[in-house]
């Protein structure tokens, strides 16, 4: 019988799972990723704007209910995960992101983690993704241990 025994298993392919397993490349750990999505097809409407947001060719067919409206939600579930689809800004959560949030119906608690503690893995992401900016600028912009590995560029024209 196949030995089936993983010392890892990732659960989605996205970014976040990708950077995982990139990790962990390398280690001699057996790592497994589960992805419940197919692989996308590479054809011309992944560059046509009317397939994707008025067609929602790729958005998956469920349906979601919120008390008693039901809806199509924007989910993607493929190889790569939404971030096949994401608009590649790569915020940092800001301090007070970790901290209890009070809304109107209802409040959200603290992390058990502060952004302190992400903070040297977020800088290490910027460097694995080759993230842009430009730091001092954004006035709600968290403590950053290192700048922007690369400058910002400007916007396209639309
Ligand atoms: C159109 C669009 C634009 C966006 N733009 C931005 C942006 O600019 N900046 C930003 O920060 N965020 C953006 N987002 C949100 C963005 O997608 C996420 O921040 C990022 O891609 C999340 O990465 P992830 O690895 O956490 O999850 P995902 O990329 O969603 O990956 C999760 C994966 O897990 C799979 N999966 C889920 N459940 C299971 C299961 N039970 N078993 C197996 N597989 C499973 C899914 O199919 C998916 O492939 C955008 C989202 C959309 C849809």
């Amino acid at each position: 019988m196949a030995d089936s025994s993983y010392d890892v298993i990732i659960i989605g392919s996205g970014v976040g799972g990708g950077a995982v397993a990139l990790q962990l490349a390398g280690s001699g750990a057996r790592v497994l990723i589960l992805e419940r999505g197919p692989v996308l097809p590479r054809e011309p409407q992944n560059w046509d704007p009317e397939a994707l947001f008025c067609d929602l060719r790729y958005r998956s067919d469920e349906t979601w209910t919120s008390g008693t409206r039901r809806f199509r939600p924007g989910q993607y579930y493929y190889v790569g995960g939404h971030t096949k689809f994401y608009g590649a800004a790569m915020f940092r959560f800001r301090e007070r992101d970790f901290e209890e949030s009070v809304h109107e119906d209802g409040f959200s608690p603290a992390w058990p983690i502060s952004y302190a503690d992400l903070e040297p893995w977020y800088t290490q992401a910027e460097r694995l993704f080759g993230v842009r900016g430009t730091a001092g600028l954004d006035p709600t912009e968290p403590p950053r241990s290192a700048p922007y590995p690369h400058p910002s560029r400007s916007s396209k024209p639309r």
